[in-house]
């Protein structure tokens, strides 16, 4: 059988996937895409609707190309001519930018996008058997998850109540529109990160103006991006590289805070932390697994704070909401939530006190992604069942190799089955957002180009699924 790549999910990570493989690829490579969305590239992140929401990264750490760090740049100053490398776009936009560099290099001869889910991978002599959710099937030779965002964890499903009340919304995707007669409703939003912080610029716009909460365990905004971003002496950022390369978690964190005090307000910490983004896998891959587990219980929503920045002018809103009570923030675990007389009444503990409850008209789940959420989707679950995958021990994603093989039940490589975004989490702490997503894109369409798989054995199946 001629190579043929089919490629689960066509958003950001399989569209661009697909740019580098057709790009680079000799015309004999057949490539799919099973994505059921009309558009590719868009995803869930920069689908038409957020057209409102600015992106979270600027301009000029966008283009789908790492190594032509201007092309998003030069795409988007021919529509809106005042941008910088340190504007923030709307989303919408920048999915248009993607789906225009994938049809730039599209060949009908041998791609097609196939608007399906796939619920099912079987290995077979020749390659892999693709089944979507229409009954019909695929032969691949080599098969990538890009599967994105799992879905989130859900409060009410949780405490056993109906998830089907009118006004609980499950995800705030895309953002939820509230009816005319509901102006004045409360609102809480159980999350206080990006995708609540976008929820409520949305509903101010639509005119929403009563009183909105946002509650999560620590009650932690998200920080404001400052640009231009000063560029650190190399001599400051190999300091901190080397501080931060070993030790305990405390220890690590110790070391970079001192710098940044030591460093004073010239070198900004944002200018700082860019430098342990960039050496995220390093650090992470260096931690034991005690320490990783301690980060995600202890450190994670500091993290996410600090990293997950807001556009300035996002920030600058959210902050005068917050100033002039618009926007409450509430810091406390949510505990329980029950409905009486039609509205919410959600149960916090807000330290050692007694828990405290809220009543509200309007509830909207803003937790963010969860992956033991995505182990209960049909083609994750049963992946794990067959013994082809296996969740990382933190839950944060599913087993790989560094290069994104998938590793089965007995912590062998799967041959040829890739995978791509968030579900290498476990292995590459960050993989969410664009700088590092292209990066896993543009290494794995190297890797696909490289190497022929080398089919002809059965690989390994514990427990075939009927
Ligand atoms: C609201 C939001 C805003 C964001 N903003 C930014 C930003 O400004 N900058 C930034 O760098 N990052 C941002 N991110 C991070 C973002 O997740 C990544 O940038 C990127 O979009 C992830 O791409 P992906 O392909 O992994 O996932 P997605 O783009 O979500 O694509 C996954 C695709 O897989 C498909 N799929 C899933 N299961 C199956 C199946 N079984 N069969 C077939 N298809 C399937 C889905 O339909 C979907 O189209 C944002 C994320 C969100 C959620």
């Amino acid at each position: 059988m001629n190579r043929h790549v089919v490629i689960v999910g066509g958003g950001f990570c399989g569209a661009t996937l697909l740019f580098h493989l057709l790009r680079r690829g000799d015309r004999s490579l057949r490539v799919t895409v099973v994505d059921p969305s009309l558009e590719l590239g868009r995803g869930l992140a920069y689908a038409a609707w957020a057209q409102q929401s600015l992106l979270n990264v600027p301009c000029g750490d966008m283009s789908l190309d790492a190594a032509e760090p201007d092309d998003f740049l030069v795409w988007a100053r021919l529509r809106f001519p005042n941008v910088t490398p340190h504007s923030f776009l709307p989303r919408a936009v920048y999915g248009q930018y993607i789906m225009e560099r994938v049809y730039s290099v599209w060949r009908d001869e041998c791609v097609a996008h196939l608007r399906d889910s796939v619920t099912m991978l079987r290995p077979e002599l020749a390659g892999w058997q693709v089944t979507l959710s229409r009954g019909h099937s695929l032969m691949a030779t080599e098969v990538v998850l890009a599967l994105g965002n799992p879905p989130m964890f859900d409060p009410l499903g949780q405490c056993g109540l109906p998830t089907n009340h009118p006004y609980y919304f499950p995800t705030p995707w895309p953002c939820v529109a509230l009816p005319i007669t509901h102006r004045n409703a409360s609102v809480m939003m159980i999350g206080t990160g990006l995708s609540m912080v976008d929820q409520y610029l949305a509903l101010r716009a639509q005119g929403h103006s009563g009183p909105c909460y946002a509650v999560s365990r620590h009650g932690l905004l998200p920080h404001t991006h400052i640009t231009p971003l000063p560029i650190l002496p190399s001599e400051l950022a190999m300091r901190i590289r080397s501080a931060v390369s070993q030790g305990t978690l405390y220890q690590r964190l110790r070391a970079f805070r001192s710098l940044v005090r030591q460093a004073g307000p010239a070198w900004s910490w944002q200018a700082q932390f860019k430098v342990l983004r960039e050496n995220a896998t390093m650090l992470w891959q260096t931690l034991p697994h005690k320490e990783r587990h301690r980060f995600i219980r202890h450190l994670r929503p500091y993290w996410d704070a600090h990293r997950h920045r807001m556009a300035p002018e996002v920030g600058e809103a959210i902050l005068s909401a917050v100033q002039d009570g618009a926007l409450q923030l509430l810091r406390g675990r949510f505990l329980h939530v029950h409905t009486a007389s039609g509205r919410f009444v959600v149960t916090m503990a807000v330290g050692p006190d007694e828990p405290t409850s809220l009543e509200v008209d309007v509830l909207i789940n803003c937790t963010g992604p969860c992956y033991q959420a995505a182990l209960r989707r049909p083609l994750e679950q049963t992946l794990v069942q067959q013994g082809l995958a296996q969740p990382d021990v933190l839950g944060l994603g599913l087993q790989c190799m560094p290069d994104g093989q998938m590793i089965d039940v007995r912590g062998q490589p799967v041959i040829g089955l890739h995978m791509i975004g968030h579900a290498r989490r476990g292995s590459i702490w960050e993989s969410t957002s664009v700088p590092e997503l292209r990066v896993q894109a543009q290494q794995l369409a190297s890797l696909l180009l490289r190497v022929a798989t080398p089919h002809g054995a059965k690989p390994f199946v514990t427990q075939p699924v009927r």
